[in-house]
């Protein structure tokens, strides 16, 4: 569904990817984890069109979408939830879903979608008509999750939804992400922790300093041994004499 080839990104003299291959197959949940600057998000800017790669390709469902804009990207089936979520803090929680569908045609189908979406995410049905932003780091993440699904996307990026949750409430987001796995939605999803992701990834790319340093099924990755030696980079800092 989702190729990338040889890519590379950065912001002026950084290089931030360094020719960086990935794939993400139709069905699959695959995590990108790595340390704080590896490059995990500048992956996710890139690919949904923020930023352009200044060498190597991307293409979806066959077709080459480097360089075009969010918008048509958003339109190929392709969303992103941001790192920090983004949701509408003085908008309610009905009204940033009626966002996550707007762009839609299929009203009657996206009125559908709406009722399993709030079937996946029982707290947004009882915070239904309340402020955005009453509600708690979880729950927001939740609701940026939810409206991003009523695109109807192929594929869901995710940036870092873990990120400032208690460990009962990331549990509960992950949950979620299995539940939208389960029916069908391809996910990709970026991490900085690489706690609980074996339970849940199809597949699991290591990135460090702006490369893939290790990809593989969650059961070739199992013992955790190979995903800690590529996430803290052991085998190079040794060539490195560190
Ligand atoms: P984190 O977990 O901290 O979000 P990350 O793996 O997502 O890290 P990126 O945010 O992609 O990493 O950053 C990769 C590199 O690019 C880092 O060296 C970072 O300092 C640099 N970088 C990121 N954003 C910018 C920017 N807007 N301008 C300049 N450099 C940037």
């Amino acid at each position: 569904m989702l190729e990338i080839s040889g890519v590379s990104a950065g912001y002026g003299r950084l290089t931030a990817l360094k020719s960086v291959d990935l794939q993400v197959r139709k069905g699959e949940i695959v995590f990108v984890v790595g340390p704080n600057g590896a490059g995990k998000s500048t992956l996710l800017k890139t690919i949904s069109g923020l930023m352009a790669p200044s060498s190597g390709s991307i293409a979806f469902n066959g077709e080459k979408i480097s360089g075009l804009a969010p918008e048509k990207l958003c339109r190929k089936g392709l969303a992103l939830v941001p790192e920090g979520r983004s949701i509408f803090r003085t908008l309610t929680v009905q009204e940033n879903l009626l966002l996550g569908s707007m762009i839609r045609k299929d009203k009657a189908e996206a009125a559908a979608d709406l009722d399993s979406v709030l079937d996946i995410f029982p707290i947004l049905k009882s915070r239904y008509r309340g402020v955005a932003g009453h509600l708690s780091g979880g729950e927001q993440q939740q609701l940026a999750i939810a409206r991003a699904i009523l695109q109807r996307p192929a594929l869901l990026m995710i940036d870092e939804p873990s990120l400032g949750l208690a460990p009962l409430v990331i549990d509960q987001v992950y949950e979620s992400l299995r539940q939208l796995n389960n029916r069908g939605l391809t996910l990709l999803v970026v991490e900085q922790s690489t706690a609980r992701i074996l339970d849940l990834a199809s597949r699991i790319y290591v990135l460090r300093n702006g490369h893939v340093a290790l990809e593989g099924t969650a059961g070739d990755l199992a013992d955790g041994h190979a995903l800690e030696e590529a996430y803290f980079g052991y085998g190079e800092r040794q060539a490195a004499g560190e």
